[in-house]
């Protein structure tokens, strides 16, 4: 059975979201306990301040699919179902951010793009075309954001709950 997904968007000032969202202080805490961290360059440590990053564009259209999980029989489909959404998600990210000059499409979380990301060998990225930040890696406050633009949470499992959706948070940042 094909499952339920729903989008919701929100265009935000980049003056707004690093006022209200920013901080990178906070979100870099929470990647270091992550068994994910450092392990891409989609993931901090940067050579770069992400505030810098930030302040080269003038507002975010934050894109947020809620995928979800009703029809899921195990926290396993439903994680399933949120790995295939994601690559489904971060392509439509690259393809908009083609569409607006300048622009930067965010990915949903850490890069899959690579079985074995070239970090884990002292090496650059290989795909520095496709590899994308995503919010909370440079500093956004992703799921506060998303509760204040549209009145709902993230939602996790503990290994064996299924949840009644997962989110995918993206979009791209303008220049204009
Ligand atoms: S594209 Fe590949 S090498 Fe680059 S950050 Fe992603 S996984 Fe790593």
């Amino acid at each position: 059975m094909k499952h339920n997904i729903e989008r919701f968007e929100a265009y935000i000032p980049i003056g707004q979201l690093l006022a209200q969202y920013f901080d990178f202080a906070l979100t870099h805490s929470k990647c270091s306990q992550c068994p994910g961290y450092q392990k891409t360059w989609a993931c901090p440590d940067f050579d770069f301040a992400p505030a810098d990053f930030w302040n080269e564009f003038s507002q975010l259209h934050l894109i947020v699919d809620r995928v979800s999980c009703a029809s899921a029989a195990t926290a396993e489909e439903a994680q399933n179902r949120l790995f295939a959404e994601k690559k489904r998600f971060d392509a439509e990210m690259l393809e908009l951010e083609k569409k607006s000059p300048g622009s930067y499409g965010l990915a949903a979380q850490e890069c899959v793009a690579c079985k074995k990301c070239a970090r884990l060998s002292g090496l650059p990225c290989v795909h520095p075309d496709i590899m994308r930040y995503g919010l909370e890696s440079i500093g956004i406050l992703a799921v506060k954001l998303v509760e204040d633009q549209f009145g709902f949470s993230a939602q996790w499992s503990d290994g064996v709950s299924v949840p009644d959706y997962y989110l995918l948070i993206g979009g791209v940042i303008l220049k204009e």
